[in-house]
């Protein structure tokens, strides 16, 4: 039976290597798996959150719709409580983009506390590189549009993590200073 930290360090090994060939979209170009570490880092460090399940899934929040990762391999590796978070934080990628960025307010709601959490992270991870390192070509509109949808779908799960909550509120408001 594998303990907590020992199926955490599987997570992150399991990410690095889904992850391996992809990049952000910001101008150096960091690999992608930093930013799914960074959103379990913020979820341990900031939101104080100590349940592997949550800090697990957080690792593996973008595999399933990033790459060949199946909801199956995940339940399978990880168990059905990791694999239901992920789900939940999973777009449907064969809807328009529009109707998925839609979906995501109205989802932010009904989701688990632990789902929330990671929405959270997720959202200061983008936040913050929209901010500081932005996606090539991105106009100062195109930036504030993210932040304003960023911060409708916030507004949807609110009350589940005061810590988290104040992190992101911070950033927005740097944000907004920056693009208004
Ligand atoms: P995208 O979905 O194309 O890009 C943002 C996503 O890319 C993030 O959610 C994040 O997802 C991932 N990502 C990877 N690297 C970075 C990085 N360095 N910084 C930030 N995110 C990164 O964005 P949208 O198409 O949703 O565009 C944002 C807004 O702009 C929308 O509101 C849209 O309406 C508007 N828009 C404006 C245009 C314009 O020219 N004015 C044109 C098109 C859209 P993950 O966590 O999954 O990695
Ligand atoms: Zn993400």
């Amino acid at each position: 039976m594998k303990n907590d930290l020992s199926k955490f360090l599987q997570a992150i090994s399991f990410a690095a290597k889904k992850h391996s060939t992809q990049k952000r979209k910001g101008a150096d170009e960091q690999p992608y798996v930093n930013h799914v570490l960074e959103v379990a880092n913020l979820l341990a460090n900031v939101g104080e959150i100590e349940d592997y399940d949550v800090l697990i899934a957080a690792v593996l929040h973008d595999t399933v719709e990033d790459t060949e990762t199946s909801a199956e391999e995940i339940t399978n590796l990880f168990g059905a409580t990791v694999s239901s978070y992920v789900a939940e934080v999973t777009d449907d990628k064969s809807l328009p983009k529009a109707t998925r960025k839609q979906l995501q307010i109205e989802h932010a709601p009904h989701l688990s506390n632990g789902a929330k959490y990671i929405k959270l992270g997720d959202k200061i991870s983008n936040i913050r590189d929209i901010t500081e390192n932005p996606p090539a070509g991105w106009s100062d509109q195109r930036r504030l549009e993210y932040i304003i949808w960023g911060e409708r779908v916030i507004n949807g799960l609110r009350g589940v993590n005061a810590n988290l909550e104040n992190h992101f509120d911070d950033l927005i408001e740097k944000a907004r200073r920056k693009f208004q």
